[in-house]
């Protein structure tokens, strides 16, 4: 096990104007691309994408489309009657998990005053912290991608057909043919809670390793559900790559890649189709007259990636998405400006990856949501831990709504795009300045309702003190 130091502080580690990185110097990178000395000063930053594409235009490059999507969803549908045997809290929803969408219009208010902005049209909030299993985003694409594992082994074992009532995987039958197999996965936290709640339920041996931003509340349910946690003081990139390395030469053990996955990824994207049924139902109008602005916190890219390309097959030109992450994480917004992706790190400018978000706590973006995204995601913004615990603090009091701190990153995202000089000149530059009375915006809330309230009380006056302080 590799032992990392240490070190929680939060500061600038500092580097030298002359260090390179991908053959320019940093000097370089801020000439080249100035929103850089505020992500390295780790100010707020909000960039908007200079490759953005019609929809049209755009899918054409994408290997992916509808059909993987509707196969996903199909594939859910399949495990809807398992799902609801297994876990009741599923038996109302038939064993589909969703989440709610809500309008939040005293926390609209808060977030105005807050950024002293007027926010032009409506704002609400998809409730992935309250999914049903794992209680965050990742109870879309983690169990989604287990589910699809655990298939295609029964199938190939001849043990199970898609006309079979999937219920019958609730059986000691199919509990000790999972048993021979285990599954691994490296996670900040949650995925690990997602993978392992659902593998250890068929059987499956499970493998979660953990980065040192992994909560002990996570870890310690984790193992009451007989998961081996393997733990790490360094950061994602390590507990993913000692997971993967631990796979390699076992055929019996399955990674799930969270830096590759196309399989977590469409599990993500089906959350479209189920988001647009939910607007229709709340009076929501998405079209050319009604533009859909959404913000969705982002860690190594695979859950707000997925979702937003769902959301563009869906609703196509018409659907504005936009990532959010730590100031100390801006991974995917390097990646993105620069069009290098994975082939740089936050740390390589000497910022240090240390967040209160443990779900965005990710130095190194996914190279395939990156280039998926590449011409369909609308920008990406940063965000200060300190933001996301006053987010917080003011959504308990306003809405009464308890998130983790990773989940409130989308919040402000309206009022900086809003706000914020590009963010203006992208809605003129796609003649919507007239429309936004019309518009909506989403912050997709990522997780929080299995935080144990003693935590949650600490987050929540963290946020208040900083409020005081203000
Ligand atoms: C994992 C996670 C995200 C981001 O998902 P990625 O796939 O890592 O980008 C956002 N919020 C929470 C709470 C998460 O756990």
């Amino acid at each position: 096990m590799m032992i990392m130091k240490k070190n929680y502080k939060s500061e600038v580690i500092g580097m030298d104007e002359k260090t390179v990185v991908a053959g320019m110097s940093i000097s370089e990178w801020k000439e080249k691309y100035p929103l850089m000395h505020k992500v390295i000063n780790l100010e707020e930053a909000f960039w908007t994408n200079g490759k953005y594409e019609s929809f049209e235009d755009a899918i054409k490059k994408v290997e992916i489309g509808m059909d993987d999507v509707k196969d996903a969803e199909e594939r859910l549908k399949r495990f809807a009657p398992y799902i609801a045997k297994v876990f009741p809290a599923t038996r109302e929803s038939g064993g589909i998990i969703e989440s709610p969408t809500v309008r939040i219009p005293k926390m609209k208010t808060e977030v105005e005053t807050f950024y002293n902005t007027q926010i032009k049209g409506e704002l609400l909030l998809k409730c992935d912290s309250h999914l049903a299993i794992s209680g965050s985003i990742k109870a879309r694409g983690g169990i989604y991608e287990v589910l699809k594992h655990a298939e295609e082994l029964a199938m190939e074992a001849g043990l199970l057909s898609v006309e079979d009532d999937y219920s019958k995987l609730d059986s000691d039958d199919f509990r000790n043919f999972f048993s021979g197999y285990s599954i691994a996965v490296g996670s900040t936290g949650n995925l690990g809670l997602s993978i392992g709640i659902m593998s250890a339920q068929l059987g499956f041996k499970v493998y979660v390793h953990m980065s040192a931003d992994a909560k002990q509340w996570k870890k310690d349910l984790l193992r009451s559900k007989g998961v081996t946690v393997v733990e790490y003081e360094s950061d994602y990139s390590i507990a993913v790559e000692e997971g993967r390395k631990q796979s390699e030469g076992d055929p019996k053990m399955y990674f799930v890649d969270d830096e590759n996955s196309k399989n977590l990824f469409m599990g993500y994207a089906v959350a479209a189709s189920r988001l647009k049924g939910q607007l229709d139902d709340l009076g929501v109008k998405v079209d050319s007259e009604h533009p859909l602005f959404v913000y969705l916190p982002c860690g190594v890219g695979g859950g707000p990636g997925g979702v937003a390309f769902g959301l563009k097959l869906m609703f196509k030109d018409n659907v504005h998405c936009f990532f959010a992450e730590p100031t100390h994480s801006p991974c995917m917004l390097i990646g993105l400006m620069s069009g290098l992706h994975d082939k740089v790190c936050v740390q390589d400018f000497g910022i240090d990856n240390k967040t209160a978000a443990d779900g965005l706590a990710v130095g190194r973006a996914s190279g395939f949501v990156g280039k998926v995204l590449e011409n369909l995601i609308s920008g990406s913004y940063s965000v200060k831990d300190e933001t996301m615990y006053m987010m917080l603090s003011k959504m308990i009091d306003s809405e009464s709504i308890r998130l983790e701190p990773s989940a409130l990153a989308g919040v402000p995202g309206a009022a900086m795009l809003l706000g914020d000089a590009l963010g203006q000149e992208y809605i003129r530059a796609r003649g919507l300045e007239n429309l936004m009375d019309n518009s909506s915006h989403i912050a997709w809330a990522t997780g929080g309702s299995m935080v144990p309230a003693d935590i949650m009380d600490e987050y929540y006056s963290t946020g208040k003190r900083l409020l005081e302080e203000l």
